[in-house]
């Protein structure tokens, strides 16, 4: 058990009171140069507790001069020979300083987070926080490995040739995250931009900036030179400022589909490498064989799992006849037996959705779902005794179809969607009939059935009998509109890298 869990709930009450305390009186600055400086306007926005809907404290707000500032001291830092000549061996100790520093403060972390964005302390320190110092110790791994090769060419001359490449940084890295897993988003982006040599701009959630600021001041504590590692808050427009910045080289995104389709609009200027992480809308599809207390299990922690504000959430069930409503049963038990409330009780394991405005929009798509047809099973508004707050019950909602708006959007909340199926021939179609293809879960113990559909399936990660396996070592990332390239493992390294290829005349 996690030093988190085994404290009393009054512990991290107590750890809140003092972050709190501390994030009074002057505004929490933009992270520019190794500095915490304030926006340029001036101007700052509040960011809020979504257990209660109460001011945290201000926040810079980051506009189109302070992207400016930001994007040349990465410029200056990716230029200073004490980043760019630093030893390969020397870039990794630092990344593993930074992850020894989370370490470190991983209890105060996870209850920043949990204030922030009100997911569970508890789990976020299990899963977020924890998380976040592998991809740190992974990356660590990455710059003492991550080269070139000499490659055998012909040239019609006949002339000796040694011809290698090597890799090289692709500059200055815009990386643009969401509110679901601030912390875990950020990690993801900034491990292996560092390792590969980049400077980076962090442009953290409005909804959630406390612990990509924090971060960064860990990353200068861990001596990573200042201009290498800096942070914007902001809205929505210090992210479009970064991707129409000329001096930016890369952006990384992660966020939905429709910004980022703007993303890839406004990055044209100076034709940035851009990838992708975008929105999804998995399939759960269970065969009559599959073991249905597992298959329960999982399906209800994939899509209740940070109250469904997660991209890969199993949001769409195809579940065979046989065992639909069997299986439904035992799902809506496990969303029963969650514990629901203010994520600093360490017994609480289902917090409020980030924001109102995230909670108006998981309400509209019960209300649609119900308009349409299908038929709420259990949930559906606000838990009984929770008035203040973002709080949304675990919710089903049965006989869905097809064209229904809460099969083919991403709600992005606790709520799944139920198709019952009969027909084998047409299964893997109807999973595949969506606009995203970000994840997949199969339960079956049908090995052949298993290794079909997975290879039939139109989705970049696919879960056999198990579900939200995520690993640095392997790729993540998704087919169709979920989005482009892949993070984690060697493509992480080759997202953040050119390719350079030298010939050089031995005759
Ligand atoms: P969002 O797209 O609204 O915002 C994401 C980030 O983009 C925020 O920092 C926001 O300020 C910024 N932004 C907004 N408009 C912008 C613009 N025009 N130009 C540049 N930046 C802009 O997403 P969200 O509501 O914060 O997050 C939820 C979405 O993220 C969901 O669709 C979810 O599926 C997706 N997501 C995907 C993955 C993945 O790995 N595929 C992971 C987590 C979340």
């Amino acid at each position: 058990m996690s030093a988190l869990a085994q404290a009393s709930a009054s512990d991290a009450y107590s750890i809140a009171e003092r972050l709190e305390a501390g994030l009074k009186g002057a505004p929490r600055g933009l992270i520019i140069d190794g500095k915490s400086v304030q926006s340029v306007t001036g101007k700052t926005f509040a960011t809020h507790n979504p257990a209660t809907g109460k001011e945290i404290c201000q926040v810079a707000e980051g506009g189109v001069e302070d992207v400016d500032l930001a994007v040349r001291a990465a410029r200056r830092a990716l230029e200073n020979p004490a980043w760019r000549d630093m030893s390969a061996v020397d870039r990794s100790l630092l990344l593993n300083r930074l992850a020894d520093l989370i370490e470190r403060d991983a209890q105060d972390l996870a209850v920043l987070e949990c204030i922030d964005n009100g997911k569970p302390a508890t789990l976020t320190k299990a899963v977020e926080i924890e998380g976040s110092i592998k991809t740190f110790r992974y990356f660590a791994g990455w710059p003492t490995k991550f080269g070139g090769e000499t490659l055998p060419v012909s040239p019609r001359s006949g002339a000796k040739i040694l011809n290698y490449t090597v890799r090289e940084p692709v500059g200055v890295c815009g990386l643009i995250v969401p509110w679901n897993y601030p912390m875990s988003m950020a990690a993801w982006k900034v491990a292996p931009a560092l390792a590969a040599g980049c400077t980076v701009v962090l442009k953290p959630a409005e909804q959630t900036p406390l612990t990509a600021l924090r971060l960064a001041e860990l990353a200068l504590e861990a001596g990573i030179p200042a201009g290498v590692f800096n942070v914007i808050t902001g809205f929505g427009e210090a992210g479009a400022a970064l991707v129409d910045h000329p001096g930016v080289d890369k952006v990384a995104f992660t966020g939905s589909t429709e910004v980022g389709k703007a993303i890839v609009r406004g990055s044209t200027g100076n034709l940035k490498k851009v990838s992708l992480e975008l929105g999804g809308k998995s399939p759960q599809i269970v065969l009559p064989d599959a073991d249905l207390d597992a298959a329960a299990a999982s399906i209800a922690a994939g899509i209740f799992f940070n109250q469904g504000q997660t991209c890969t959430a199993g949001s769409r069930l195809y579940a065979h006849s046989d065992i639909h409503d069997d299986l439904l049963a035992r799902i809506a038990d496990h969303a029963a037996k969650l514990t629901i409330g203010n994520g600093l009780d360490p017994a609480v394991n289902f917090g409020p959705l980030v924001s109102e405005e995230q909670w108006d929009r998981v309400s509209s798509y019960v209300e649609i779902g119900q308009r349409e047809g299908a038929e709420l099973v259990c949930g559906g508004s606000r838990p009984q005794g929770l008035n203040e707050g973002f709080f949304f019950q675990p919710t089903i909602m049965a006989n869905a179809a097809s064209n229904m708006r809460i099969v083919r959007e991403e709600i992005f909340g606790p709520v799944l969607s139920a198709l019952r199926w009969s027909d084998p021939e047409d299964l893997v179609a109807q999973a595949n009939d969506s606009d995203f293809g970000l994840s997949a879960g199969i339960w079956t113990n049908n090995l052949k059935q298993a290794h079909r559909m997975a290879a039939a399936v139109k989705a970049g990660t696919v879960w056999v009998n198990c579900f939200n396996l995520v690993d640095n070592a392997t790729p993540f990332g998704g087919f169709k509109q979920s989005g482009w390239g892949r993070e984690h493992g060697r493509q992480a390294m080759e997202l953040y890298s050119e390719v350079k290829s030298v010939w050089v005349n031995l005759s």
